[in-house]
């Protein structure tokens, strides 16, 4: 059974460095080539009008895309609201656009399901 990489990055401690290498980046916001340099972790906000946590719009097993990638079980997907892009062809312009979803808080308890 193929397991995924991110497990590996997990046990070896490379996930929570990379963790920590992106909430630094934050402090003076360069995530993405807009370089808005505000702190995200004073819930500053730049042009993706994203704060410190993540808005969320939807998540669950998707099913939109090619068999092969979607299996039985779906691909997971998080749908984010607000995006960087802007584009004004946007197909998901509620979410993207008007940032339609909820704020919702970190839990590191989750970080125990990769055991
Ligand atoms: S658009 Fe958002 S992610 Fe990109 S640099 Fe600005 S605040 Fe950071």
């Amino acid at each position: 059974m193929i397991k995924p990489i991110y497990l590996q990055t997990y046990k070896s401690g490379q996930l929570q460095n990379r963790v920590d290498k992106a909430w630094d980046l934050l402090k003076k916001c360069t995530l993405c080539p807009r370089n808005c340099r505000i702190n995200r972790l004073n819930n500053e906000q730049g042009f993706c009008k994203t704060g410190k946590l993540p808005i969320i719009s939807s998540h669950g097993p998707h099913f939109g895309e090619e068999a092969p990638l979607v299996g039985r079980g779906g691909s997971g997907t998080i749908f984010f609201s607000y995006c960087n892009l802007s584009c004004v062809f946007c197909q998901n312009w509620a979410t993207s656009h008007l940032g339609e979803g909820k704020e919702y808080s970190i839990d590191k308890k989750y970080y125990a399901l990769f055991g």
